[in-house]
């Protein structure tokens, strides 16, 4: 980097640091860490482990291991977040509509050229003749799909399909062997958007009280609605995330976006489906969609790859990393890292450092758009992070029910943390994806002199501000209630 570059980043250096003598805990990273738990994180001692180096939620994958373990972890998640005394978000993530090739097939080598004939049945098998299992394989594909076996090879493209089988020509050479996950793109919806495993993982979700549940391969708003309705009828709420991965997702992206509480950019199978080339282009414009609505956005798979072996990132990763977080995603995610990998506190540490290293670039993107604001509190929170910016005030105190406030903030991306202070663990805990915000659960009940008061205490208290330190503080005269939020105070920590 040239002088004069590092010259005008300065400024920002600068700032960052007075948050930090302003403030004895460490809210220096507003990017959110989420890492996948697996057989490297049972070890004892690596969860709390995890916690400490920074780690924000866990993320349990459904496609992976037993009810057992998933319940296990899921517990195990809630008493290391007790024991480090901060709340950690819980993500169980539903393996949705997976296609697989039959335990019937016959391994084989395919060659770019050659024709394969994928079957229904699993005695309809032989050299070039596959069996699929899903018995309504041919009426799935389109004239546009193309089929794409594993991690992206071979792919196919379908030259016809008729009753019980499909012929597609194999554009590149690969492998096709039993159990094999495979991908159609432009498929039919003729696959359910939420699978049985799902409902009973779902099930075992809402059992454990999870803060998110993600769903995999979305196609359209619809399935995000049915998600929803499923939740419901677990008398659940928790936030729901759709995986961006099929390219039908990317097409309704907008309407995905509006349908859900947040999004996944997954770029492995997303990759898989559009080949790699086209994951760049495809990450940045959902992290800027998401931002741009207010809504939360993950950026997902393989960013610290290398240290699923190796103690120390590869140069190319941490520039992903800092690329992610630059654009704004709310959230980085690492799976196989810390679920199967050698190195998993070392990934979450690395990941933290990545993350505060990018933020100290000029200007980090995806501040929502200001314009018309949908309700008076949303203007009350845009007007309460202009203000906080203004003063360069140590915080933004959020005093919530609901969740909402802290959120209609984060949006805009304020350099100050905000302290979001709910009235129950429930909403802290759902709340540790949202950009910049920590939260801490306290009783938002009484009057409005009270609850700025023990706000103020609360603050000072878990987030260690010296006295004299300006905050901004919300509040709402109906104190307790969702969406009141009408009064914004200066105040210094007493
Ligand atoms: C992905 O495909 O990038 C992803 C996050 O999903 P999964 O890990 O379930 O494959």
């Amino acid at each position: 980097m040239g002088r004069r570059a590092e010259h005008e980043i300065q400024p920002l250096r600068y700032a960052t640091r007075r948050l930090r003598l302003a403030s004895r805990r460490m809210f220096t990273r507003h990017t959110k860490i989420i890492a996948t738990l697996g057989p490297a994180t049972d070890v004892p001692g690596v969860l709390d482990a995890l916690v400490a180096a920074g780690m924000d939620c866990a993320r349990l994958n459904c496609s992976h291991g037993t009810h057992e373990d998933l319940r296990r972890r899921a517990g195990e998640v809630r008493a290391a977040a007790a024991r480090a005394g901060r709340p950690i978000g819980l993500l169980f993530d539903l393996q949705g509509p997976k296609l697989r090739l039959s335990v019937a097939v016959v391994p084989s080598t395919v060659q770019a050229g050659e024709l394969v004939t994928f079957t229904c049945n699993d005695d309809d098998v032989g050299e070039r003749r596959v069996p699929v299992d899903f018995p309504e394989f041919p009426r799935l594909v389109t004239e546009r799909s193309e089929i794409v076996v594993g991690d992206g090879v071979p792919r196919l493209v379908v030259e016809s399909a008729g009753p019980g089988e499909v012929v597609a020509r194999s554009m590149s050479a690969g492998e096709l062997v039993p159990r094999k996950g495979i991908n159609v793109t432009y498929a039919r919806p003729e696959l359910p958007a939420i699978t049985d495993k799902d409902l009973a993982d779902l099930a075992l979700a809402a059992e454990a009280g999870a803060d998110f549940v993600a769903l995999s391969f979305v196609r359209s708003a619809a399935d995000l609605e049915q998600l929803r309705t499923r939740l419901d009828e677990h008398g659940w709420h928790g936030r729901t995330i759709a995986k961006i991965e099929k390219i039908e997702a990317h097409e309704h992206l907008d309407e995905i976006i509006a349908a859900a509480d947040g999004v996944m950019v997954a770029r492995g199978d997303y990759g898989v489906e559009a080949g790699v080339a086209r994951v760049p282009l495809m990450q940045k414009d959902t992290i800027y969609r998401a931002t741009q609505a207010g809504k939360l956005v993950i950026t997902a798979t393989q960013m610290l790859e290398s240290m699923i072996h190796a103690p120390e990132p590869t140069r190319a990763e941490a520039t992903d990393v800092a690329n992610a977080v630059i654009d704004g995603t709310s959230a980085v995610m690492l799976s196989a890292e810390t679920s199967v990998g050698q190195y998993p506190v070392e990934a979450v540490r690395a990941m933290s450092q990545l993350a505060e290293a990018a933020e100290e670039a000029p200007e980090i993107h995806g501040r929502a758009r200001a314009g018309v604001r949908d309700t008076p509190a949303a203007s009350v929170m845009h007007a309460a992070v202009e203000l906080a910016a203004e003063l360069d005030a140590a915080a933004l105190l959020v005093p919530t029910s609901g969740g909402g406030s802290p959120r209609a903030c984060a949006k805009y991306r304020p350099r100050q943390p905000i302290i979001a202070l709910p009235q129950t663990e429930g909403v802290a805990n759902q709340l540790t994806l949202e950009w910049g915000v920590y939260s801490h659960a306290m009783d938002v009940s009484g009057s409005v002199d009270g609850l700025i008061e023990r706000a103020l205490a609360t603050a000072k208290e878990f987030a260690g501000f010296a006295s004299g330190a300006r905050v901004v503080i919300t509040a709402g005269q109906r104190t307790g209630a969702t969406g009141a939020t009408n009064l914004i105070m200066v105040r210094d920590i007493p």
